[in-house]
């Protein structure tokens, strides 16, 4: 029997075809809008099996089907569609499983935008009920279940403050009780969390964020199983439209080769300064799973195999210009959104959150003005703990 090669292997081969394409290494570009047939009987053939057939790019397309057979294999389902965003692909797989009327179970500290869709758009539009519980309890879950109860859906580590959903005791929850489950993988990546495995229906990630790797894509993915891929695929995916670009997915294939050994250097890093951070008389707590003072530590040991790059991590003050001069001295670490990227970034959420938010609703959401976020890159570890050393000299 042939042996099943490791992950690393399969993130350079899986699915190449490369006798195809004269032996390039590197697949081409599909850069077509459509495909033409020989015949009326081949076009017919094509749309009786149009998940699988090539017709139009807002459809499916050699370059992008290869990036999205690559993530079915690391993500262990059986079939995953991409988009032009994370937000792209949130919005269809929760769209999939609600009718209007319909209660979403999720956490409180979701990711902004998702709060956004579930507590103003689809409430709007859909008359969508929401609750937002603490979920670091599977009884927070099974306390808000209603008879209209139909998705559940996590977000585990949450990127806001890096708590932890048990997986699969929600989903356990979820199938006794016939509730439909999503998971944001974005954090841990596919890599380092498996979620199917652990009984979630669909894993959403954004893209744009470890699986990209070097902030020039924005792209978003879902994964699960045929059925509830395909049925995505015709309605939410083909009618909404928001398709990724043959060039993004093809750079998400070169940025999928080297997905293990950037998560690998990513924790490293991330894990050396972590614990710098925790020592430093200026820092009152830092926020990642990695570390044993985390407190969900043990939980997380249990469901993930490895930690990204993303925490905050808590000032000891609270005075806007301190915290505005300790960001302002970083060097190494630019000043930025998102996160995820080769590069290291600091964000301070109180620059957005002050603009929109009350301070009771910046309380709600667990965070304080002297948290700041870090996405630890790729960059030698002694230079990013003597730029933060730099910075937090600028603190009295
Ligand atoms: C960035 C992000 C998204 C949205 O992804 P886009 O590609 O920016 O649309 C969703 N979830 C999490 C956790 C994110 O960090």
């Amino acid at each position: 029997m042939k042996k099943k090669s490791g992950i690393e292997t399969q993130l350079q081969h899986f699915a190449e075809e490369r006798s195809r394409y004269s032996g390039a290494v590197i697949p081409p570009i599909f850069q077509n809008s459509l495909f033409t047939f020989e015949s009326w009987e081949d076009i017919n053939r094509a749309f009786d099996d149009r998940v699988n057939s090539y017709i139009y790019t807002r459809g499916n397309n050699p370059t992008i089907e290869l990036a999205e057979k690559k993530i079915t294999e690391l993500a262990g389902g059986e079939r995953a569609k991409l988009f032009g965003s994370g937000m792209a692909a949130i919005s269809a797989a929760v769209l999939h499983y609600l009718e209007p009327g319909d209660h979403i179970i999720t956490i409180k500290n979701l990711y902004s935008p998702t709060s956004n869709l579930f507590n103003k758009y689809l409430k709007k539009k859909m008359n969508i009920e929401v609750s937002q519980v603490p979920g670091k309890d599977i009884e927070d879950f099974k306390n808000a279940i209603e008879k209209k109860t139909k998705l559940i859906y996590l977000e585990s580590p949450s990127t806001a403050i890096f708590g932890l959903q048990n997986i699969k005791a929600a989903a356990d929850l979820a199938k006794a009780e016939g509730i439909r489950t999503v998971i944001d993988n974005t954090w841990a990546t596919p890599l380092f969390q498996r979620p199917l495995d652990m009984g979630i229906d669909i894993e959403v990630h954004s893209c744009s964020k470890y699986i990209g790797g070097h902030s020039d894509v924005v792209a978003g993915v879902i994964i699960g199983a045929e059925e509830d891929i395909s049925d995505i695929y015709i309605n939410e995916f083909e009618l909404l439209g928001g398709k990724t670009a043959p060039f993004d997915a093809w750079l998400l294939i070169r940025s999928l080769r080297t997905l293990a050994m950037r998560m690998m250097k990513h924790q490293e890093n991330a894990l050396e300064i972590a614990y710098y951070l925790e020592d430093h008389p200026k820092i009152k707590r830092v926020n990642y799973p990695g570390i044993e003072s985390h407190p969900q530590f043990e939980l997380g040991k249990k469901q993930m195999t490895g930690y990204s790059g993303l925490m905050s991590f808590l000032l000891n003050t609270e005075d806007f210009d301190e915290i505005k001069s300790f960001v302002n001295s970083l060097d190494v670490f630019r000043i930025g959104v998102s996160w995820g990227g080769h590069e290291s970034l600091v964000f301070a959420p109180a620059v957005s959150y002050i603009k929109e938010l009350s301070p009771e609703q910046f309380d709600a959401m667990g965070i304080t003005p002297g948290d700041i976020r870090i996405s630890v890159g790729l960059e030698d570890s002694d230079d990013l703990i003597h730029d933060l050393d730099t910075a937090l000299k600028s603190i009295t």
